[in-house]
């Protein structure tokens, strides 16, 4: 399974909380899907989010994938094969991510 999130628009006159569903403090802006897979189980959540609440399911897709590249540059290097190029795409996602 690949790690997921999806954000769409939604009609906000239709099915749709006046606030976001994981703080509860802003309105809803979005409708997200994120789908992560755990050690031992597979984590899916959908609702409705703000903008803030949206940054942090951003957050936790790029911990996911920090937590599963570092898995496989392990699994890598106990092989022996260069790791180079994965840590180069990590730091080129957190560059984006937390730019200073
Ligand atoms: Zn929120």
């Amino acid at each position: 399974m690949q790690n997921s999130l999806h954000f769409t628009t939604f009609d906000p006159l239709r099915d749709a909380p006046e606030f976001c569903q994981l703080c509860g403090k802003r309105p809803s802006l979005f409708h997200f899907e994120l789908a992560i897979q755990k050690l031992t189980e597979n984590c899916r959540k959908k609702g409705f989010c703000c903008h803030i609440c949206a940054t942090r399911l951003v957050r936790t897709l790029e911990r996911s994938e920090s937590r599963q590249w570092s898995a496989e540059a392990a699994a890598l290097k106990a092989d022996d094969f260069d790791t180079a190029e994965f840590h180069e795409r990590l730091e080129s996602l957190r560059s984006v991510l937390d730019p200073k």
